[in-house]
């Protein structure tokens, strides 16, 4: 349920209905806004009723259903979009138009720092770089584990760049949260709900990308589970579905991103390598991710893709990489955003 609070309701008048809130069994998520403040009341929804009840109580207005089963991540209760940021320089869901960029996995020194530098020079915000990879064989290079994440720390100091690192099990999660900026929940781990609920206790943010098969409402279910349990700085990513064709490596469903921007306040960015498999198709396909209003792009790139240990048959070289930024500036300034 959303309660909305009067305009001049008091701190005292909004800190009883927490407790009485509570008292009944729910949590409280309030929702600060400019003219008033908005507090949702998430639980089991058997007894929710009981909270219309509340209605009588100093300082309330209303007490209102959220009809979506989406709760905290839909925009009923929260209308302002959430800008997720990542130190000073990055800001998901504002006007910049964030690019993510790096390989697919960390593999040497030399490798990630080299495109770590490329990609910073030419306009690239975060280095990606998985050092935990779930292969769709256990006879493929899993990863280079912890020393993978030495080594992209060593290429945010060197470069600056904040990065973004994938989390495959609760196990892995304090190792790895003790290096990325951003946490990576991968397509094949959307609905590990263990791992959304351990990372929903943190306040590290999140890009959560969207399952092989899921539908956007299994999407917006597997972002509540974090927001549920407390950390609202979820990033989503589309990445590409599972449907008949075989000429990409999965259907990149665009039409997915003004869609989620109308069903929730959350940011979402667009992963066009893993979408299309095809490295020609990453540029078009990224200019058309800011045309659709994308709040960014994650992009492999690859010092030598010829020699990549995973994706590299995806993955854009660094001239590719700084040609696509270049046809990316005129959509962005036209749209008036910022790289
Ligand atoms: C990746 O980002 O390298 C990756 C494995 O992506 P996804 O989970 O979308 O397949
Ligand atoms: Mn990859």
């Amino acid at each position: 349920m959303i309660i909305v609070m009067q305009e001049n309701a008091t701190r005292e008048q909004i800190d009883h209905v927490f407790e009485r809130v509570r008292e009944l069994g729910y949590n409280v998520h309030p929702i600060y806004g400019k003219q008033r403040t908005v507090i949702g009341a998430i639980g089991d929804e058997r007894g929710k009723f009981r909270l219309k009840s509340l209605e009588s109580v100093p300082g309330v207005e209303s007490v209102i259903p959220i009809l979506k089963p989406y709760k905290l991540v839909g925009r009923e209760l929260k209308k302002e979009k959430t800008v997720v940021r990542v130190g000073e320089d990055v800001a998901f869901g504002s006007k910049q138009f964030v690019i993510i960029a790096g390989p697919c996995s960390v593999e040497s020194r030399e490798q990630i720092i080299e495109t770590a530098e490329r990609v910073k020079k030419a306009g690239a915000r975060m280095l990606r770089g998985g050092a935990f990879k779930p292969r769709t064989s256990p006879y493929s290079f899993q990863g280079l584990e912890e020393e993978g994440l030495e080594l992209l720390a060593e290429a945010r100091e060197k470069t600056g760049l904040k990065i973004v690192t994938e989390v495959i099990t609760p196990q892995d999660l304090p190792l790895v949260s003790s290096y990325a900026d951003v946490l990576q929940v991968g397509a094949r781990n959307m609905q590990n709900f263990a791992l959304l609920k351990q990372i929903g206790q943190l306040d590290k943010p999140v890009l959560l990308k969207r399952g092989l098969s899921a539908t956007i409402n299994e999407f917006l279910m597997s972002a509540e589970y974090i927001l549920s349990e407390g950390n609202r700085n979820v990033i989503l990513c589309e990445r590409g579905i599972r449907t008949f064709e075989t000429a990409t490596r999965n259907t990149l469903d665009l039409s997915a991103v003004p869609l989620i921007l109308k069903m929730s306040h959350l940011p979402i960015i667009v992963d066009p390598s893993h979408g299309t498999g095809v490295p020609d198709l990453v540029a078009p396909m990224s200019k058309a991710a800011a045309a659709a209003g994308a709040d960014g792009v994650i992009v492999e790139v690859h010092s030598n893709p010829e020699t990549a240990l995973s994706d590299g048959e995806q993955s854009l070289d660094p001239d590719a990489f700084d040609r696509l930024v270049g046809a990316l500036k005129p959509i962005l300034k036209a749209e008036g955003r910022t790289l």
